[in-house]
């Protein structure tokens, strides 16, 4: 989410309704067997246009947390019919938070269409989400385990690292992405429950599944953080919410420079506004929503697809030099 809310109405009227170019889709049959490509789903081809995609103003709608990226309207484009793997990551074993819907999705499928055996973590009310993420990373031929539970436990953290490295076989990827994040106009607004509970989620269980896996990971291995633009410019109602992102991009420039010597890399995501559950199920008032993306240079949000390369790029041997930093996809806007 970007912070620059004041200004989204006006642009929202400039770039409301524009009907701008559609994606390319590429025609499938030559890529039909390519590996990683699963029956029916056309490979990214050609130029895309980044304007193109779904824009404000956008439905109202409201789920109760954490939301179902199916029941959004416009559905999410996690990459479903997109994606097009390479062996990027061909026998890596990756758990991923969050990985039922939004970011944690998108790279979900992508590492499975790259080669990777994939374990995700979700609550128990996104089973069906998740349920479809699974079928995505079998039916790109590789392992999905699904793992539902609640990350404000210390002890689930443990178990959930635990039974990721006995069902995968080990662990040399791990995408720290799960997050709360729930709008509060003022900081009376926000009660103890509410600051421990966002805390719990973006804080404690990436420290605790951290520090449960680190014992897994052999030199090579990936740590990935989904930070936020929101670590560098906070919005004024996301108090609590903006100040766990400044943790998660501070927590991955320390355990890079903590973790190099042991061959293990750290880098971190820095969103702008993604189309995503966890906006349409308190994380942005209704307000925000109806125009969501429309203070971005390119006037839309962004879909949770677009963000999967950087998850890949991040995970495999070719970013071997990379370690430490954030990587931003804002639309043009905000800082990683
Ligand atoms: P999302 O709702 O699809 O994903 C968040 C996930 O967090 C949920 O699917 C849920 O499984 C998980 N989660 C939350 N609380 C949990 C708990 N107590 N136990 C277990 N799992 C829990 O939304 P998303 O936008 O894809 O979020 C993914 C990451 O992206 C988050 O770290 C978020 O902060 C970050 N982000 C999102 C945006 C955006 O605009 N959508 C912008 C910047 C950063
Ligand atoms: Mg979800």
């Amino acid at each position: 989410m970007s912070s620059n809310d004041e200004s989204s109405v006006s642009r929202r009227a400039v770039v409301g309704g524009a009907a701008l170019g559609v994606a390319t889709a590429a025609t499938g049959s030559a890529f039909a067997k390519t590996p990683g490509t699963p029956a029916g789903a056309a490979p990214a081809a050609g130029l895309k246009d980044p304007r193109s995609g779904p824009k404000p103003p956008f439905e109202k709608q409201s789920q109760p947390w954490p939301g179902l990226s199916s029941k959004m309207t416009p559905k999410p484009d996690n990459g479903e019919q997109s994606y097009r793997g390479s062996g990027r990551l061909l026998g890596r074993k990756a758990l991923i938070t969050g990985g039922d819907s939004g970011m944690g999705a998108a790279a979900a499928i992508a590492y499975a269409r790259e080669g990777a055996d994939v374990a995700i973590n979700y609550l128990p009310a996104e089973e069906e989400d998740a349920r479809a993420v699974v079928a995505l990373i079998r039916e790109a031929g590789r392992k999905a385990v699904a793992i539902p539970g609640d990350l404000r436990s210390e002890a689930f953290c443990q178990k959930l690292v635990e039974t990721a490295v006995k069902e995968l076989g080990g662990l040399d990827i791990l995408v720290s992405n799960a997050a709360r994040q729930q709008t509060r106009a003022s900081i009376l607004d926000v009660s103890s429950e509410d600051f421990d509970a966002t805390m719990k989620t973006n804080i404690y269980a990436p420290f605790w599944i951290i520090k449960a896996a680190l014992p897994h990971l052999k030199p090579g291995s990936a740590i990935i953080g989904t930070t936020s633009e929101q670590a560098t410019d906070p919005s004024k109602d996301l108090y609590d919410y903006a100040m766990t992102k400044a943790a998660t991009t501070n927590y991955v420039r320390s355990l890079a420079k903590q973790l190099a010597p042991r061959g293990i890399r750290v880098n971190g995501v820095a969103p702008g506004p993604i189309w995503t559950p966890l906006q349409v199920s308190g994380g942005a008032t209704m307000e925000k929503l109806e125009s969501f993306g429309s203070m971005t240079p390119l006037g839309r949000p962004g879909q949770p697809a677009e963000l999967a390369g950087i998850y890949v790029l991040l995970a495999e041997n070719g970013a071997s030099y990379t370690t430490g930093h954030v990587y931003g996809a804002a639309g043009g806007g905000g800082m990683p």
